[in-house]
């Protein structure tokens, strides 16, 4: 049993020395002064341990060493902790008196007390390991608690630095208090054990290998991940994009606050600190972590300020931020792709408006002329001359219907199109539709109008509803050029009122389909690459049916012929229609 108690005994005190020694170096590799108060704790508490066993009866001389190290090393726990949380400078006056004190006990102890009554000795041993414990432990109790806030590594190096001193710190008052009766070899093996249980939690707390610092991590991964995901893929600005980058930076690193410095300098965005106390710190770069971002105009970065606990951040992290720093930087380049384009459609809609409303007039005109000369007011048309106005009236209404699409495209951008809804029946404008259309039917064509006896009544806007049904009837007649019969029926079923317009014409791809309703969508094949269009009619009339609770649908069948369906809610369903019309939707 005695040999098992020595081996134990060996075993713990190597186990410090093996941790002070790689504190030691680690110290030596990446000098900080947080890690050399620690490196000093526990290079000390290996001192001690090793010094327990070189002599059963120590002279006084090395029991006084012995005694001062052991204290000197709950006191530069406690400077580690003033490294990260400054303490009050009263704090530290008592910090400092106990440790006068005690010291002054502690050669007491070895020297003069060296052969008094076991009480005595009890009495001042009791002292040493309460100075000990107090100085050891407020750090261990206040790390604790800071770590509440800490991101997930930080939160357990913290706690698992706390749990090995308390340790420590709990076995020795039971040393202490138990005196005699711990002294069984059960007894010692049970504390010696338990006491190399911090040996690793310490260890780990200081050098987390990365398997355990990603363990740690799992937990907020997630959350960071859809975090980064929004961040880069649902920023809608560049600003919007560095200030959230920043945020999840700093995050990520456990840091203070952080920035991010564009290419030519200037600060893009700060979290955790103000502007120009940030500009500040790009000139003196000690306290801060950067990681390089490859941005289009040049080389900025991303940097996070050191708070009271990242000096205890490994190079993993350190690797993290800087392939966080890459795709902030690839974000950034999309949002600002992303912008440009933002940029041009604006600017293209703007000419829209322009160009359709400056062309509005001078159609006017012409379409007045036009009437005119068919009416014989301006004289009488010989049969060559009214053939040419018959054309001419056909190419004034395609004129005219591709400004007021683009006008309309136009106002629907900028939000500014008002509906003015009333009860309409759906006949009528399917009637007046059919009218509208007919110079563009040639003999080839054959238009049938299939409606209901009963009337089809929808709370619609009756011209712009109108209007769906002219581009649909000029599409089919449009992209049927070897002729064909094309139908227009009207039906009401279910609270839905229908307006089916089939053409025996091209038909379209099924693969083609969802480019149809697009802004500017045209499909454009052999068949379909001679016809004019604007790409903007369909776009518009699902966009003006959807605005009014319904929706366009289409089946179409390649070289067979198409059927557009316009669906709106009938009066008297309520708005509600709109969901049993989105619902019914088979094609689109
Ligand atoms: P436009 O006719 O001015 O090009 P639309 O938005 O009205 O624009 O139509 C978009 C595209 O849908 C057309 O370019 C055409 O390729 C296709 N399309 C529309 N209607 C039909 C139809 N009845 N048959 C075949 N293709 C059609």
């Amino acid at each position: 049993m005695t040999l098992a108690v020595t081996l134990a005994r060996d075993l713990t005190a190597a186990a410090f020395i093996a941790l002070g020694a790689a504190i030691a170096y680690r110290w030596y590799r990446d000098r900080g002064r947080a890690q050399g108060m620690l490196a000093l704790a526990l290079i000390s508490l290996a001192a001690v341990a090793g010094l327990g066993r070189v002599e059963e009866q120590p002279p006084a001389v090395l029991s006084i060493v012995e005694l001062v190290l052991f204290l000197l090393s709950a006191y530069f726990v406690l400077l580690f902790r003033n490294e990260f949380i400054p303490l009050g400078s009263g704090a530290f006056q008592v910090a400092n008196a106990l440790l006068g004190a005690s010291i002054v006990i502690a050669v007491l102890y070895a020297t003069v007390f060296s052969a008094a009554p076991a009480v005595w000795r009890t009495l001042l041993a009791l002292e040493l390991v309460l100075a000990w414990a107090i100085l050891s432990g407020e750090p261990v109790v206040r790390l604790w608690l800071a770590s509440n806030s800490l991101p997930p590594v930080q939160k357990a190096r913290l706690r698992y630095l706390s749990f090995g001193f308390a340790v420590l710190i709990v076995l020795l008052i039971v040393a202490v208090l138990g005196g005699s009766r711990l002294q069984s070899p059960v007894a010692v093996l049970v504390t010696q054990l338990v006491a190399l249980v911090a040996v690793p939690a310490i260890y780990v707390s200081l050098a987390p290998p990365s398997l355990v610092r990603r363990i740690w991590r799992m937990g907020e991964e997630d959350a960071l991940r859809g975090a980064m995901q929004d961040l880069l893929i649902f920023s809608p600005s560049r600003q919007v994009l560095a200030e959230r980058a920043v945020f999840w930076g700093v995050r990520l690193l456990g840091g203070k606050a952080g920035f991010m410095v564009d290419a030519d300098g200037k600060m893009i965005a700060t979290a955790g600190i103000e502007p120009d106390r940030a500009a500040a710190l790009v000139a003196s770069p000690e306290r801060v972590v950067r990681a390089p971002m490859h941005l289009r105009e040049g080389e900025g970065y991303l940097a996070v300020i050191a708070g009271s606990f990242t000096p205890i951040f490994g190079s993993d992290e350190i690797s993290q931020l800087n392939a966080y720093a890459n795709s902030v930087s690839a974000g950034l380049h999309r949002v600002a792709v992303t912008e440009r384009m933002a940029q041009l459609e604006q600017t293209k809609s703007e000419f829209l408006n322009l160009a359709s409303h400056e062309l509005r007039g001078p159609i006017t005109v012409i379409r007045g002329y036009v009437s005119m000369l068919q009416g014989g007011l301006l004289g009488h048309l010989n049969e060559r001359g009214q053939k040419a106005v018959a054309v001419m009236e056909a190419k004034v209404l395609e004129m005219n219907e591709v400004i007021e699409e683009m006008i309309e495209s136009a106002r629907l951008e900028e939000g500014g199109l008002t509906l003015r809804r009333v009860p309409s029946d759906l006949r009528e404008l399917a009637r007046e539709a059919a009218d509208i259309v007919a110079p563009l039917v040639d003999p080839n064509h054959r238009v049938v109008l299939d409606l209901p006896e009963r009337r089809v009544r929808a709370n619609v806007d009756p011209e712009r509803t109108r209007t769906i049904v002219v581009n649909l009837l000029s599409n089919a007649i449009k992209y049927s050029p070897s002729g064909g019969e094309i139908t227009c029926q009207v039906r009401s079923r279910n609270g839905i009122a229908k307006v089916a317009v089939t053409d025996e014409g091209i038909g379209i791809a099924n693969e083609n389909l969802g480019v149809l309703f697009t802004r500017f969508g045209r499909v454009l094949t052999p068949e379909t690459e001679h016809l004019k269009g604007t790409g903007l009619g369909l776009f518009l009339g699902r966009q003006l049916a959807r605005l009014q609770g319904g929706d366009i649908l289409v089946t179409s069948v390649e070289g067979k012929g198409s059927t557009f369906t316009l669906q709106l809610p009938t009066v008297g369903s309520g708005e509600d229609a709109s969901a049993s019309v989105g619902a019914d939707a088979a094609t689109a």
